[in-house]
């Protein structure tokens, strides 16, 4: 890649702090697993987590950030005011991508973004989950095969309070019967955000090659 993106995972970073057996699943965060791949895929990667100063967002970082990632679940309300503002300027102003995670769809920042309430069903029962590419054109499924399958995931089911998104890329379908838009891609001002469902954080999931290559793409 000639100038890949720069990439900057963020992490509140407590359940593995706070469960061992989540502890063993991502010894050093699921930032790290994820930052792990991208490095390997060739992007210039650092990661950022809510305890550090200005939650590791500082508006140098941020600058020098071109795609965010971020993962959050237990303290949305935690993030400052400031940091959701610096966000959501670097993406509606300067048009840095975002990829929002799993749970963080009550991040602040992407409740912000949406304009809506980002509700959504769930049920933790270790269930097989499908994700079906309804986009196979977009450049986020490229090398995917047109189904991928994780036997134990958490459902996350409609109706998911979101604005229709700009494009629909991924629908996931559970074996309790539930569908969900699973990747979903929004323009707001000049940034580009993707929402991406997968992730639960006693699962394996950030290990999973084909999640791991969505996510690169
Ligand atoms: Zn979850």
């Amino acid at each position: 890649m000639n100038n890949p993106p720069r990439v900057t995972v963020w992490n509140e970073y407590l359940h593995e702090k706070q469960n061992e057996d989540i502890a063993l699943i991502y010894p050093q965060g699921m930032h790290a697993a994820i930052a792990a791949h991208l490095q390997q895929a060739g992007f210039p990667t650092r990661t950022a987590t809510l305890e550090e100063p200005q939650h590791g967002l500082n508006e140098n970082t941020l600058r020098e950030t071109d795609v965010l990632l971020w993962w959050g679940h237990l303290a949305h309300e935690q993030v400052s005011d400031d940091v959701v503002e610096r966000v959501y300027q670097r993406v509606v102003r300067d048009g840095m991508g975002l990829i929002v995670l799993h749970s963080a769809h009550f991040s602040r920042i992407f409740i912000r973004l949406m304009g809506t309430t980002c509700n959504l069903k769930w049920r933790e029962a270790a269930e097989q989950e499908k994700i079906w590419t309804v986009a196979p054109g977009h450049p986020i499924t490229r090398g995917l095969p047109e189904c991928i399958q994780l036997e134990q995931t958490e459902m996350y089911g409609e109706h998911f309070d979101i604005p229709a998104p700009d494009q629909l890329v991924f629908i996931s379908s559970f074996a309790g019967g539930e569908v969900f838009r699973s990747g979903c891609c929004f323009y707001r001002g000049r940034g580009k955000i993707f929402y991406f469902r997968p992730g639960h954080e006693t699962y394996p999931i950030y290990h999973n090659p084909q999640v791991l290559q969505v996510i690169a793409n």
